[in-house]
């Protein structure tokens, strides 16, 4: 098996490769290709830790396995360390064997920034001039850098919960040459494009923030009780999410549906869009929502990816097992 420790990954995978792998995962998804195994996430009662499983089988890129891993939410006053913890593990779809361990933390990022971009590529107006960021976390760079590679924005605007971590986002925004503008929520209605990722159990915005034909991006909700936006904007927009299960379940769709304002069959898949099954956008006006859950085989595809380069340039560690 070959083995790809967390400290090489930045040299081996780009955000531009992530992006390829995640569209390419979603297509598959809708197709039928690719699925996911029901997610595991248990709080175990050590450190006031969350620790699960997501995995998948894509038998179109032939990647099978999981993403062991969580949330430690003291590692970092305690240890040092970064939080969300992962390792992925691919295996052999032809034998069952283990075929390689890959750090999972950079990739995790990366995969869910890619998430968001994918759905800015195939969702947003053409035209879509100001990114708006809602959340300054460790993710939230990680989403704008990548969404400031995917369209030709003019300017950024961020809104965050804690707004001493908003000159975090100013940096990225500066990487690009944009200029900046720290806004109140009432603000956000001047983006074109909105991605929130932050770790709220309460909704934060709602439709009185969102202009006509804005694209939303909710990346933040991944968990049962966890909440970003209003239910009430699911039912103003066109649903749409990387996989129907999750997003009615854990994703930023569960509120809207338990309260009955959408139903499941108003939640539409981006792969469908991808493969152009979906037409994605139909007007200008239309405020279309992508409620990014983040699936297993996101990490999977961008594992493999990342192996096959390490093993064609010789930095992957193989060992007999
Ligand atoms: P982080 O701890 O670095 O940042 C948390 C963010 O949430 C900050 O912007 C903080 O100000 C904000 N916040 C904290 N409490 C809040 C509250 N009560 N109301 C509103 N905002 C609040 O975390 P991160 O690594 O940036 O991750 C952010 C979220 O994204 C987490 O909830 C994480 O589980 C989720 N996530 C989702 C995916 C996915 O695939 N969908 C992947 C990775 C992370």
């Amino acid at each position: 098996m070959y083995i790809v420790p967390e400290s090489a990954i930045a040299d081996l995978i780009s955000a531009e490769a992530s992006f390829d792998a995640v569209e390419a995962v979603f297509a598959s998804m809708a197709k039928g290709d690719a699925y996911n195994f029901p997610v595991i996430r248990e709080a175990i009662g050590h450190e006031e830790a969350l620790y699960g499983f997501k995995g998948g089988f894509d038998g179109k890129g032939m990647a099978l396995g999981l993403k062991a891993g969580g949330y430690w939410p003291h590692n970092l006053e305690k240890r040092g360390l970064i939080n969300h913890q992962s390792t992925v593990f691919l295996f052999d779809p032809d034998t069952g064997r283990v075929a390689s361990m890959v750090g999972g933390n950079l990739l995790t990022a990366l995969r869910t920034a890619a998430a968001s971009s994918v759905s800015i590529k195939h969702l947003a107006r053409k035209d879509a001039r100001v990114m708006g960021m809602i959340g300054a976390g460790h993710q939230a760079k990680f989403q704008l850098r990548s969404a400031l590679q995917t369209h030709a924005f003019e300017k950024v605007i961020s809104w965050n919960y804690h707004p001493e971590m908003l000159p975090g986002m100013a940096e990225v925004a500066a990487e690009f040459d944009l200029p900046f503008e720290e806004v109140q929520l009432e603000g956000m209605t001047e983006a074109d494009v909105v991605i929130s990722i932050t770790s709220s159990f309460a909704p934060i915005f709602g439709p009185d923030h969102i202009a006509p034909g804005t694209h939303v991006a909710c990346m933040g909700t991944d968990t049962i009780g966890k909440q970003e936006c209003e239910a009430e904007l699911l039912a103003r927009a066109t649903v749409f999410t990387d996989e129907v299960a999750q997003s009615i379940s854990i994703g930023e769709a569960q509120h809207a549906v338990k309260a009955g304002l959408i139903m499941e069959t108003e939640v539409n898949q981006i792969g469908d869009v991808i493969n152009g099954v979906h037409k994605g956008r139909s007007s200008d006006d239309e405020i279309t929502l992508f409620d990014g859950t983040g699936v297993g085989l996101q990490d999977l595809a961008v594992a493999q990816s990342v192996v096959e380069i390490a093993v064609e340039r010789g930095v992957a560690i193989e060992v007999d097992f």
